[in-house]
């Protein structure tokens, strides 16, 4: 246990320290995503300061959100169906879904999270950037879905619209610059402009994330660089 959680806080430290080289002056949130890893280790960096999780399964984020601290700041990156927004929308350190493709689910987070008088819900609307058919988000050929779902949330009293987010393509992640990454800033500073808006940029993983800060992300989620590889899960 000892020396598991001096090599998760070693691989902390270690993102940490490129996270804050590779941003320079800016301020960029690193969330440690723990899927398929067990609570004690979100424990363990839990116990050397660490707050922001990402987690992917809904299950597994409500099972973990009872167990563990109540100031943990969960972020929801995985897939969402609209179905499971009521169980995260009912989750009380439920910090931000960064998942979010539909006006309906938008609809649905506000109201039950209105129900249950819950604190505000950081939102980042997710953005099918790299086209590929198997990635959820909204479609850059299809701006005006975004846009409804926009001028939706900027009258949510639950939730806040804090930015958007991308999975980069593979591809992408290995070539020079990321052109995912850049139509996502772009589609950020249009939006930026046509709503008087500051948005935020959820963008970069393991492979790509110091890319991805110079690229201008806000916030990167890094899983098996801290945790180490998880297991291949079979679909
Ligand atoms: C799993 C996952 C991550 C973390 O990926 P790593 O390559 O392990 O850092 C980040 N974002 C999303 C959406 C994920 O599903």
């Amino acid at each position: 246990m000892v020396a598991r959680q001096s090599e998760l806080v070693a691989n902390y430290e270690a993102i940490l320290a490129k996270v804050v080289k590779a941003s320079g002056k800016h301020n960029v949130n690193l969330v440690a995503v723990s899927k398929f890893k067990p609570a004690s280790d979100i424990l363990a960096l839990y116990n050397h300061g660490v707050r922001h999780f990402g987690e992917n399964y809904v299950q597994e984020l409500v099972a973990k959100s009872e167990e563990l601290p109540k100031d943990i700041k969960w972020h929801f990156i995985g897939t969402l169906q609209t179905d499971k927004c009521k169980v995260l929308a009912k989750i009380q350190n439920m910090h931000a879904i960064e998942t979010i493709d539909s006006l309906k689910k938008c609809k649905k987070l506000e109201t039950i999270r209105q129900e249950v008088n819950g604190d505000v819900i950081n939102v980042y609307l997710q953005v099918n950037t790299s086209g590929e058919s198997q990635k959820s988000g909204f479609q850059l050929d299809n701006l005006d879905a975004l846009y409804e779902s926009i001028e939706f949330l900027l009258t949510c009293k639950y939730l806040k619209f804090e930015g958007l987010m991308t999975i980069g393509s593979l591809s992408e992640s290995i070539s020079d610059e990321n052109m995912d990454f850049k139509r996502l800033v772009d589609l950020k500073n249009q939006l930026d402009a046509k709503y008087n808006l500051d948005l935020k940029t959820s963008m970069g993983m393991s492979n790509d994330f110091e890319e991805a800060i110079k690229q201008g992300s806000t916030s990167v989620r890094v899983g098996s660089s801290i945790f180490g590889l998880r297991p291949v899960k079979l679909t």
